[in-house]
């Protein structure tokens, strides 16, 4: 019974020993563990630092990054240009196209068989301006009513308006009452070519619409309404009161509706010169 009492003793002191050593074993083995994944975890740490590192300082150090200053600085360049190009452009449209119907008051223009050039231009003035202000242009008359106005303010008026464009309606005369037809006068010394350009189109638009007699195109450099103004201008004379034909027609309402339309669409194919190559 002794006997197997010390062996049993034995064995437990010995079951103890290795379940110490596993005990000890277990935490070594566990702080061995945490030891790993916490050098694992600071190497990665120091890695990307590293990257970081490389990532920031690479491009400050190279060409491609001043090429990303001028890129941004161009960007904004022209984000300013953009706004710029806007506003002149709200500006641009804000800008009044100038009627003048030549004549008035006192002052008849020519005038046949009771009927006076002041009333005709009036009358044709009236119909243009209808017709921009349908399609969304500014107009101001360069005279309002049936009143004497001299020409020189009527363009001072419209150089101070700062007006987009000036065109004059007038009616002609001839000794030999069979010439007939449309001509549109400008000043050829406008070095801009402006004038030029707004004359032909006036011309070309105005013969279309109405199926008149083309006369073309004249200039005289001293001519007040074509050379004292500083905005493109022309003067049309859309027919001839001594003509009887040509003066019957220029009465009624539907071939001064004409001539306003051809005018309209002239000014609209000026200002929008796009819109020649899509029609
Ligand atoms: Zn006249």
């Amino acid at each position: 019974m002794y006997g197997r009492t010390r062996r049993y003793y034995r064995r437990q002191r010995r079951r103890e020993e290795i379940r110490g050593y596993l005990r000890t074993f277990v935490w070594v083995l566990t702080v061995i563990c945490i030891l790993v994944v916490a050098v694992a975890m600071a190497v990665q740490t120091n890695t990307s630092k590293v990257v970081a590192a490389e990532i920031q300082e690479v491009p400050i150090s190279t060409d491609e990054a001043k090429l990303l200053d001028v890129a941004s600085v161009m960007t904004k360049g022209s984000g300013r240009a953009a706004l710029t190009a806007v506003e002149n452009a709200k500006a641009e449209v804000n800008r009044v196209i100038v009627i003048d119907p030549g004549h008035g008051g006192m002052d008849g223009g020519c005038g046949f068989a009771g009927v006076l050039e002041k009333d005709i231009n009036r009358e044709i003035a009236d119909k243009v301006a209808d017709k921009l202000q349908a399609r969304g242009y500014r107009v101001v008359l360069a005279r309002k009513a049936d009143e004497l106005m001299d020409k020189a303010d009527r363009i001072e008026e419209a150089n101070r308006l700062n007006a987009r464009l000036y065109v004059s309606i007038h009616q002609n005369s001839y000794k030999d009452n069979s010439v007939s037809g449309i001509e549109t006068w400008y000043d050829e010394s406008d070095e801009t070519g402006a004038a030029k350009r707004l004359a032909t189109l006036i011309q070309q638009e105005v013969i279309k619409a109405t199926g008149g007699v083309d006369r073309g195109l004249a200039s005289d450099p001293e001519m007040c309404v074509t050379s004292k103004s500083k905005m493109p201008s022309c003067l049309i004379e859309t027919g001839f009161l001594s003509n009887e034909a040509e003066r019957k027609k220029l009465e009624t309402n539907e071939y001064q509706d004409q001539l306003a339309e051809g005018i309209a669409n002239a000014i609209d194919l000026y200002l929008h010169p796009a819109t020649v190559y899509l029609v």
